[in-house]
């Protein structure tokens, strides 16, 4: 008798430890793994190892179409060693004009050259909801990751973003933390996506998150269970 470790053990394994979903905070039984960030942001969906995460099908749906717009951002700027894959620019890219028509039409009219031969999008208010949404579900998801705990539904979240044009602007506690070295198959994949964590040992209802893809973007996510820190519950 043989016992095989595949993607369905491994999904039974972490029902067998967490039977509800992660995003709810309602103790929704959970039917499915959702990988965050998405596959789509990750060279050949090559996601990190460890970031899976049970959720129910509603809250699995909730951001898809979101996710495929910073799939697509995600990418406008590489580390040179490790440069984004043009074919999946270009499939993000007719994907976010197929189905993300709002934001396609913001990045199309702030398109613009910059210098040396570089270019720029526009983001806008489209753009922005998508970059909130997929942020407070990542929240939740790297505490959940991080601390086993799931934030209630009054639990406070704050998110904001800062694009590679207003990095000045990002400020300098954002970067401090644990650094973690992220892998696939034993392959550093940190040239693509770096993910820092500052949570209290003793205290699971408070954690701090930064990631940031490639050289495109930097995202901040606080989490507050209990309005300690977080006055209101706010967006950006
Ligand atoms: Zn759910």
């Amino acid at each position: 008798m043989e016992l095989r470790v595949n993607r369905k053990t491994k999904f039974l394994q972490l029902n067998t430890v967490r039977t509800v979903c992660c995003f709810c905070g309602e103790g929704t039984p959970s039917e499915e793994i959702d990988h965050l960030p998405s596959r789509a942001c990750f060279d050949n969906r090559q996601f990190p190892d460890c970031f899976e995460f049970p959720t129910c099908k509603v809250c699995n749906e909730s951001t898809k179409g979101e996710e495929r717009v910073i799939a697509l951002l995600s990418r406008v700027d590489s580390n040179p060693e490790a440069p984004a894959k043009p074919d999946e620019i270009g499939r993000y890219m007719a994907g976010v004009a197929n189905n993300n028509q709002n934001v396609f039409g913001e990045m199309a009219q702030g398109y613009g050259r910059v210098k040396d031969g570089h270019g720029s999008v526009g983001l806008g208010n489209a753009t922005d909801r998508a970059f909130i949404s997929v942020l407070r579900r990542w929240a939740k998801a790297f505490h959940y990751r991080e601390t086993g705990a799931i934030v209630p539904t009054n639990g406070r979240i704050c998110v904001t973003y800062f694009s590679n044009a207003n990095a000045m602007q990002i400020p300098s506690g954002a970067i401090d933390g644990r650094v973690h070295e992220l892998t696939r198959n034993r392959n550093n994949i940190g040239d693509q996506f770096s993910y820092i964590i500052r949570i209290d040992p003793n205290c699971s209802a408070l954690g701090y998150y930064t990631v940031a893809f490639r050289r495109s973007f930097l995202a901040i996510m606080m989490i507050d269970f209990h309005g300690a820190v977080i006055l209101e519950d706010q967006s950006n």
